[in-house]
């Protein structure tokens, strides 16, 4: 789960990191009461939105003005000025897709003097079961172009979580940004800040980018990215009271209330699937056999008639979906409470394109009949090859 920037800030403030003052609001008339709170000279006007690169994003309208996501103002009439030109309106980012996000939050910040920016992030590493760090003085840039054309100048290192972060991590973050004496000791003690943030609050990701050294000497947090874990959002009321269903997509909050394990994807074949495993290989052989699919979706074991229908509807609502194929291996789910689903779904919502259905296992004959009798236009496949082939060449076909 994402949460905005702002609210990134209060849960890593709590563990005692470094930000700016700020002020979070929803209509551009709460601008100069913020503003004036935060007493200036200097103000940061900043679009709430889950994804990056906002700085250099641009508005799709021409009323929001021709500067980017983030904004500094100079008077309180300014931060007034972009507070009603970015609210409302469309920002798109590298990161948003063409479409963009509406920015339906700004946060009105404390504007900092920056001497210098760095990068900082935490992830949960797979290859090393530990909390891993990474570290870079190319701050306020894209990493992944870093990586690329100068790995020498990322440092990564991974914490033990039977010790937690100990003083030779902080001196291998100051050491990585070329930082000495009292800054050098601020670096440790954020390092330390951040892991205690991201263990306490189950997090699966922490960015601060950029992490700055203001004029003034002091270290601070000036941009926060942070998503949490979603199998341990239960340890976290407060977290998931952040929650901004605004910013999910539609049909993944849909599946989300039926329990199902729904992943919208940007292809155009819909799948219905059982069991994560054929779920990702449905989706590998319809790419090999030259489409994209347009979502994952793993109805799971011991789904019921009305979960199925759900799912089949959350499908046929993607106006990307060209073709549905549904693929069950019936073990615990019964090949026949699919069917059922099915035409449950497809009487409530009608069917516009082209259905393969592939059963197979527990009660299959049973669930075939059902299809078969039902005088829906299916076309039934054996198995997940010619399944695929099927859905592919009706799309194809049907275009
Ligand atoms: P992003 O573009 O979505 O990553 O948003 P950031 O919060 O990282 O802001 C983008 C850039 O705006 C930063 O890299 C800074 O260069 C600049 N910026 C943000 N806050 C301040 C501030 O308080 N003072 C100054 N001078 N620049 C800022
Ligand atoms: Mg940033």
């Amino acid at each position: 789960m994402n949460i905005h920037e702002y609210q990134a800030k209060a849960v890593l403030k709590e563990f005692g990191v470094p930000v700016s003052r700020g002020v979070p609001i929803l209509k551009a008339s709460d601008a100069e009461a913020a503003a004036k709170e935060l007493g200036g000279p200097l103000w940061v006007v900043k679009s709430q939105i889950h994804a990056g690169g906002r700085g250099k994003g641009k508005f799709k309208e021409a009323a929001a003005g021709d500067k980017g996501g983030v904004r500094l103002a100079k008077s309180i009439d300014e931060v007034k000025t972009f507070a009603e030109q970015m609210l409302g309106n469309t920002l798109v980012t590298v990161q948003t897709g063409p479409a963009g996000k509406q920015v339906n939050r700004l946060y009105i910040e404390d504007g900092s003097d920056i001497e210098k920016e760095f990068y900082l992030s935490a992830l949960v590493d797979r290859e090393t079961s530990r909390i891993s760090f990474v570290v870079s003085t190319e701050g306020g840039m894209d990493i992944e172009t870093v990586a690329h054309d100068t790995p020498e100048k990322i440092v990564s290192f991974s914490v033990d979580p039977a010790t937690g972060v100990m003083p030779h991590h902080g001196r291998t973050v100051a050491r990585a940004l070329g930082l000495d004496g009292d800054l050098a000791k601020q670096a440790g003690k954020i390092v330390a800040q951040l892991y205690a943030a991201f263990v306490a609050k189950d997090m699966e990701m922490l960015e601060i980018n950029p992490l700055i050294i203001t004029k003034q000497g002091q270290l601070k947090a000036l941009d926060a990215k942070v998503s949490f874990d979603g199998n341990a959002l239960y340890r976290h009321p407060d977290i998931v009271a952040l929650r901004d269903v605004t910013e999910e997509d539609a049909k993944e909050i849909e599946a989300s209330k039926h329990d199902l394990a729904y992943i919208a994807l940007d292809g155009n074949i819909g799948c219905m699937v059982n069991g994560a495993g054929l779920a990702m290989a449905t989706l590998d052989i319809i790419k090999l056999y030259g489409m994209e699919p347009a979502n994952f979706l793993d109805v799971g074991g011991g789904a019921s008639e009305e979960k199925v229908t759900a799912a089949f509807k959350i499908i046929t609502a993607d106006p990307n979906v060209k073709g549905i194929l549904v693929n069950i291996f019936g073990g615990i789910m019964k090949c026949d409470v699919i069917a059922r689903g099915v035409l449950a779904a497809v009487k409530a919502v009608g069917l516009q394109v082209p259905l393969v259905v592939r059963l197979e296992g527990t009660n299959v004959e049973e669930g075939k009949r059902i299809i078969r009798e039902s005088g829906l236009n299916v076309i039934p496949a054996d198995d997940l090859d010619d399944a695929a082939q099927k859905i592919v060449n009706a799309v194809k076909a049907a275009a």
